[in-house]
């Protein structure tokens, strides 16, 4: 998938997240725009620092180090008011596996590079509508695209437990519990 559309899509995912009521929009921006940076080691293997062409596009990098970042921001933050780290880490742990989850959509991404060089994609599944003509009523870009969803979902349930917890003060299930009820 092309820099723009990855951008737009961690866009899209931050608004969906509601941070544009508490941030200003160049906020959700600028996390979108750090989330299309992996893209840039696309030009390692033509400059001579790398073997793989997608080399950070790893669940290392666009899951599991975003969420350690937020869950030591979390700690760092507890008992405070402010949620500024948090909220950071987790846009951008949803905008960098919404990217990769983008790309896989268009073919294999080795997402456990450099442990193994197996390439993962969103399975082609293709159901058409009739025999007769091309209908395709769920494809690998709707499958992607739910991926992301739920991505954003639990993002957006997730900041919603982290305002409760903050700005009146309740316990970690209490507040779980409020944002569930809030959205369902
Ligand atoms: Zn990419």
């Amino acid at each position: 998938m092309d820099t723009l559309s990855h951008f737009i899509l961690g866009f899209l995912g931050g608004l969906a997240m509601g941070l544009h009521r508490k941030h200003k929009v160049t906020y959700i921006a600028f996390i979108s725009f750090l989330a299309v940076l992996i893209d840039l080691d696309h030009f390692l293997v033509p400059l001579g620092y790398g073997t793989e062409y997608r080399s950070m596009h790893t669940v290392y990098i666009t899951i599991l180090m975003p969420l350690l970042l937020f869950f030591i921001s979390a700690y760092l933050e507890r008992g405070k008011q402010t949620a500024r780290f948090q909220t950071f880490f987790l846009l951008l742990t949803v905008m960098l596996s919404g990217h990769v989850i983008a790309d896989m959509i268009y073919g294999p991404v080795k997402i456990l590079y450099p442990f193994s060089s197996q390439g993962y994609t969103i399975p082609k599944i293709d159901i058409q509508a009739t025999s007769d003509f091309q209908s395709q009523i769920i494809g690998p870009t709707g499958i992607g695209m739910a991926a992301y969803a739920i991505l954003i979902f639990i993002g957006a349930m997730i900041h919603d437990t982290i305002y409760h917890m903050k700005k009146k003060g309740l316990g970690f299930k209490a507040a779980l519990t409020h944002s569930v009820k809030d959205f369902v």
